[in-house]
């Protein structure tokens, strides 16, 4: 992750990536096929991160990219959390950025 010191905002984009989760439940192998709203806050990432991760039993295989509409239902929850905010909620030091 950057440090405050790297870190700038500049004007969100409208990002997206679609992803192909790969996993096994109770024995059976299934799959997630979502576009995520993309984040670049630890690098390259959907918003809702599992639609950004391997692990066990599970991998993660990027589709494309900048496909619209978003199909994550975890990606809309964690939006529509975020418009509460605005920026003077965040400490005054962060907001310069
Ligand atoms: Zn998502």
């Amino acid at each position: 992750m950057k440090t405050n010191t790297e870190l700038s905002l500049t004007p969100p984009v409208k990002k997206t990536i679609t992803t192909r989760v790969v996993y096994e439940l109770d024995g059976q192998k299934k799959e997630k096929l979502h576009t995520h709203i993309s984040t670049g806050a630890h690098g390259y990432e959907a918003l809702c991160i599992e639609g950004s991760t391997g692990g066990e039993n599970k991998t993660c295989h990027l589709i494309s990219e900048g496909a619209l509409p978003v199909t994550c239902p975890e990606c809309l929850v964690i939006w529509h959390d975020t418009q509460a905010f605005s920026k003077e909620d965040f400490e005054p030091s962060l907001q310069q950025l």
